[in-house]
């Protein structure tokens, strides 16, 4: 009995490892195919300078817009771009759209934005991101200043002295740098004054509890505080109620995302809410 029951067990187990592992790779062929076949698509969240309200800038944010299962969110498909490489195909048609979309935004005279594009571990370390963003920025006619590149604390973490030399290399074109997420990677102090950033971005779970959780109001403050000290510009993610808002403005902070102003929106949208301001 127990010898049948153990059998039957494991059958079940190897039947939905195997059933997984299709799944797997049936998304795996879907995506590779959903790059060629024109199946992303960059939303625009506004960045707003907390000391006026004014949008200044946006971040891109990929979606995959497939035929038969609707708008799939980066948090389906990221991570399987990044272990099996894709993400490098996919994170170089994000940066060439999004510098595309600038660019004809300012040829509509909308106002000055910096258009903030995710750069993945893997693109970091592994592609060669140095020449291929001076390619895209002379393709597009986008300038390089207005083009801002968010790093993980892990890929800065992973080779920090190539890092170091690859985050000059970027700076010297003029193109600015943020470091995503902030907080809940292993980044140290030590590191982080060596890395030539321009921004620190907190993560969105210091900002979630505000005022509720006296921590992370501490942490949250203390990240501001620190990121002026080291020189840099500090943004709050994932801002959602005025309450949050009225607080990191108390603390100085400069920059905030949110739903509180708005949730990442298709091109069209975008620049119809730039242009009711
Ligand atoms: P992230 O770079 O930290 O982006 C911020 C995420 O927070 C976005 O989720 C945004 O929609 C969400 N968010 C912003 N404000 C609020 C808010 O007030 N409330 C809530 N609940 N959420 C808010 P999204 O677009 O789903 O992207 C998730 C993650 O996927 C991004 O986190 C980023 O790590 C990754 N990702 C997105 N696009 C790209 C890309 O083109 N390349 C790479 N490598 N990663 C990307
Ligand atoms: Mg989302
Ligand atoms: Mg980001
Ligand atoms: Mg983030």
């Amino acid at each position: 009995q127990a010898k049948k029951q153990g059998r039957s067990t494991y059958r079940f187990y190897t039947d939905a490892l195997t059933r997984a592992a299709g799944e797997h790779l049936e998304l795996e062929i879907r995506l590779r195919h959903a790059i060629g076949a024109n199946q992303l698509r960059v939303y625009y969240q506004p960045q707003v300078d907390i000391a006026n309200g004014h949008i200044v800038g946006a971040e891109a944010l990929v979606r995959w817009q497939d035929p038969e299962r609707g708008l799939i969110q980066p948090v389906n498909f990221i991570q399987l771009a990044e272990e099996t490489g894709l993400i490098g195909a996919i994170g170089e048609w994000v940066l060439r759209e999004t510098c595309r979309q600038g660019a004809q935004w300012i040829a509509a005279g909308l106002p000055f934005l910096t258009l903030a594009v995710n750069l993945s571990p893997h693109q970091f370390m592994r592609g060669n991101i140095v020449e291929l963003v001076s390619k895209v920025l002379t393709e597009t006619g986008f300038p390089a200043d207005r083009l801002e590149l968010e790093l993980t604390e892990s890929a800065l973490m992973a080779q920090e002295e190539d890092a170091v030399k690859m985050l000059h290399l970027l700076r010297a074109q003029d193109i600015r740098l943020a470091i995503d997420d902030f907080g809940t990677g292993y980044s140290s102090l030590a590191y982080l004054k060596r890395f030539p950033l321009d921004i620190l971005k907190i993560d969105k779970s210091f900002v979630d509890d505000i005022p509720f959780h006296q921590d992370d109001m501490e942490i949250a403050a203390t990240i501001i505080a620190m990121g002026h000290t080291l020189g840099f510009k500090v943004l709050a993610e994932g801002v959602e109620t005025a309450e949050q808002l009225g607080f990191l403005q108390a603390k100085g902070c400069d920059l905030y995302q949110g739903y509180l102003t708005s949730p990442p929106l298709p091109a069209a949208e975008f620049e119809k809410l730039l242009r009711k301001k």
